[in-house]
């Protein structure tokens, strides 16, 4: 079996009047599973780079969207956030409340509670426009219904949004279905069909088969008309520089205690990667900060 082909896929089921977006994500998801997060925190974070993709995937004329979840009062979840660039590059992170204990079975509800918020905010690439943000309240039995309650909102088009996943493999995916703009009467009635359709997809299928041949077999008895794969994978944006960036902004004692310590080592959050900042790069440090 080849490498699994990951990315977005749009799709149009012409006798319904309903776009489509198959996302289907493997290896890549991997970075989003370190660091020792529980069970629920994984399936968050992996059913939020697929809707991360699947929104990305949809829009246009923009650089960056920031899907943001944050836990209820009282719910275990501090935040969970998944960033996907134009070319459908993610990156991620999520940590519960100090001191919060999760059973590993809980889903969505108990993660976020029902007062917790889904925002999802879309960066314009004229950096001279400013981000257009849209909340949604995390009400809901799970993620794929608030994202409904999302495209309701923002979009104004009836939506109905499946999700699958398997931290174990990895493997995480996902559909999309949306009534065209000035779709007929028959709309709920498409919609219903083709979700009941979708919802028979399984994760194994998700890791095994091509987007083309899920969407042939989902959909064998409509024509659907299938657009080409738009790949996507997991990017961090940290690096050495960035680290040095950060070290900069510190206070000098704090610079100094560092230095006393012989190197200052950071861990990135989004992908774990370790940087470990050696004495001759913290006495430049300090040399900068005296002048
Ligand atoms: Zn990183």
């Amino acid at each position: 079996m080849g490498a699994m082909a990951e990315g977005a896929m749009r799709f149009l089921v012409e006798d319904h009047e309903v776009n489509g977006q198959l996302v289907a994500l493997g290896g890549c998801l991997r970075p989003l599973l370190g660091h020792g997060r529980p069970g629920p925190l994984q399936r968050q974070l992996l059913e939020q780079a697929v809707a991360a993709v699947m929104l990305g995937a949809s829009l246009k004329d923009h650089s960056e969207l920031m899907l943001q979840l944050q836990g209820g009062k009282s719910a275990p979840l501090s935040y969970s956030v998944l960033n996907v660039r134009e070319d459908l590059s993610f990156y991620g992170s999520a940590a519960l409340r100090e001191g919060a204990t999760l059973g590993s079975d809980e889903g969505f509800a108990t993660l976020c509670g029902a007062d917790g918020l889904l925002a999802v905010t879309i960066f314009p690439r004229d950096t001279a426009q400013r981000p257009w943000q849209g909340i949604t309240p995390t009400g809901q039995p799970d993620f794929a219904a608030c994202l409904e309650g999302h495209f309701q909102q923002s979009a104004q088009l009836m939506t109905r949004v499946l999700l699958f996943c398997d931290p174990a493999l990895p493997v995480a995916g996902g559909i999309m279905l949306q009534a065209l703009p000035g779709a007929g009467d028959g709309a709920a009635e498409s919609l219903g069909h083709l979700s009941t359709l979708a919802a028979t997809l399984t994760t194994a299928e998700l890791a095994a088969l091509p987007p083309t041949e899920i969407l042939s077999r989902l959909y064998a008895h409509e024509r659907v008309r299938i657009f080409p794969l738009q790949g996507a994978s997991f990017r961090c944006g940290c690096s050495r520089d960035r680290c040095l960036g950060t070290l900069r902004m510190l206070p000098r004692q704090d610079l100094a205690a560092l230095r006393a310590r012989g190197k200052a080592e950071i861990n990135c959050e989004h992908c774990g990667r370790r940087y470990v900042i050696g004495a001759a790069e913290l006495d430049k440090l300090l040399s900068e900060k005296s002048q």
